[in-house]
C-alpha cells in the first residue's frame, strides 16, 4: 500500500446515494455506475449490455460512512502534516455530487456526519500540545482568478507570494486565526460560509462557481533529542545547537472544495457567464495538467498557469502528499458528466 507515498496523487471515488427526486424520476432506470469496492473497481455503463471498468486507489460506495471516507482519503495526509510536511486534500466533481458533504459538513446535528475538515482538525488537536505548538487557519475563496478572504470580506484581492528559493507559498494579506479548540474552528467555518454566501450574492454568482480553500498551518516545536536525531548531516556542533534550541517543524494542510466540474452553458444569459466558464475551465484544466504531470513523473509541473495551481505549488508534488476524491452521482441522466469526472480521476493516477 502506497497511501503515504509523496509525489503521487492518491485517487478515491465516492458515489452519493440517489436523492429523493432521482429515486422517483429514474425509478425505471439503472444507475450509470456499478461499484466493486473490494476490487477497487468501478464499472461505468455504456449501454444496456456494455460497461467500461476503471480502477482507483479506493472505491467508496453510497454506504461508506463519513468516518471511513476521512480515514481513506484524508488521514494519511493529516498524519504527514503533523510530521512537518505539506499536504492537499481535494474534491472534484459535478455540482450536487457531494464535494461539500465530503469535505465541509459540520455535523452539528450528529457528529457521525462530520466531514473531512472537522475530522482533520480533531485529529490535529488531539495530537499536538498547545503549550509548545500552534495551529492557525486561513479560509479563502478563489473566484475568476481573484482570491478573497472568507474571514474578512473587505480583503478581496489577496496576492500569492512565492519564495523563489524554497518554492514556499505565502499569502501575506490573508487573515490567520489561531485555533485552540474545535468549537472555535466550527465557528470559523460557519463565519467563512456566511461570508462566502454574502460575497457570492453580491457578485451574483453561485458558490459552485468558485473554489473554497482551507489552509491549516501546524507549527510544532521538536524537543532536543528528537531534533538532533532528525538533523541530516548533524556534525556534533549542530547537535549541541539543536539540543539547546528546539527546532520548529511546520506542516500545512490545504483542503480544496473545487468549483463544479460540469460544463457551464456558454450561451451567456447572464452577463458574466462566459467569463466564469472560461475562468473555471482554466483553473480546473491547469490543475488537471499539474496532476497529470505528477502522475507521469514529469520534471515539469506547469504550476504557473492559474492561481489555483500557484497556490498549491508547495502543497503537492515533491515531499507533499496529495489526495483527490472524485465525487459522482448515480443518475443515468448525468452519465456524460460522470464519465468526464472519472476520466479526470484516471488521469491523475
Ligand atoms: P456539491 O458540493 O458537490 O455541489 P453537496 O455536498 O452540496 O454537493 O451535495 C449535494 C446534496 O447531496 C446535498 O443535499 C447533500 O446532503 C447530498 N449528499 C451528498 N453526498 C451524500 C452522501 N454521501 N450521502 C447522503 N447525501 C449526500
Ligand atoms: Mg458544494
Amino acid at each position: 500500500d502506497d497511501a503515504g507515498v509523496p509525489g503521487r496523487v492518491r485517487v478515491a471515488v465516492r458515489l452519493r446515494p440517489r436523492n429523493a427526486e432521482e429515486s422517483v424520476a429514474d425509478a425505471d432506470f439503472a444507475d450509470c455506475v456499478e461499484l466493486q469496492p473490494e476490487l477497487k473497481r468501478l464499472k461505468l455503463r455504456k449501454n444496456n449490455w456494455d460497461t467500461d471498468t476503471y480502477e482507483f486507489d479506493e472505491v467508496l460506495t453510497e454506504f461508506a460512512s463519513q468516518k471511513r471516507v476521512y480515514e481513506v482519503v484524508a488521514k494519511p495526509v493529516v498524519e504527514s502534516v503533523l510530521d512537518g510536511y505539506n499536504g492537499t486534500v481535494m474534491a472534484y466533481g459535478q455540482t450536487g455530487t457531494g464535494k461539500t458533504y465530503t469535505l465541509g459538513r459540520l455535523g452539528e446535528e450528529d457528529t457521525a456526519y462530520r466531514g473531512i475538515m472537522v475530522r482533520a482538525m480533531e485529529d490535529i488537536l488531539a495530537e499536538i500540545s498547545l503549550e509548545s505548538d500552534s495551529i492557525s487557519v486561513s479560509y479563502l475563496q478563489l473566484y475568476m482568478e481573484t482570491l478573497q478572504d472568507l474571514l474578512d470580506p473587505t480583503n478581496d484581492n489577496i496576492s500569492i507570494v512565492e519564495d523563489p528559493k524554497s518554492g514556499d507559498v505565502s499569502l501575506p494579506g490573508a487573515t490567520l486565526v489561531e485555533i485552540r479548540d474545535q468549537q472555535s474552528f466550527l465557528e470559523l467555518l460557519r463565519l467563512g460560509e456566511a461570508h462566502r454566501y454574502a460575497a457570492n450574492t453580491k457578485l451574483n454568482t453561485e458558490s459552485s462557481r468558485s473554489h473554497a480553500i482551507l489552509m491549516v498551518h501546524v507549527k510544532r516545536s521538536v524537543k532536543g533529542r528528537e531534533s538532533a536525531h532528525s538533523s541530516e548531516n548533524g556534525t556534533s556542533t549542530n547537535m549541541t545547537k539543536s539540543l539547546r534550541a528546539p527546532l520548529v517543524r511546520k506542516g500545512k494542510l490545504v483542503v480544496v472544495d473545487l468549483a463544479g466540474s460540469e460544463r457551464i452553458d456558454k450561451s451567456g444569459s447572464e452577463g458574466h457567464t462566459l467569463e466564469e466558464a472560461k475562468s473555471i475551465n482554466l483553473s480546473l484544466s491547469a490543475l488537471g495538467k499539474c496532476i497529470n504531470a505528477l502522475a507521469e513523473n514529469s520534471a515539469h509541473v506547469p504550476v504557473r498557469d492559474s492561481k489555483l495551481t500557484r497556490l498549491l505549488r508547495d502543497s503537492f508534488g515533491g515531499t507533499a502528499r496529495t489526495s483527490l476524491v472524485i465525487t459522482i452521482g448515480p443518475s443515468p441522466r448525468h452519465r456524460g458528466e460522470t464519465a468526464s469526472t472519472i476520466m479526470f480521476g484516471q488521469r491523475a493516477m
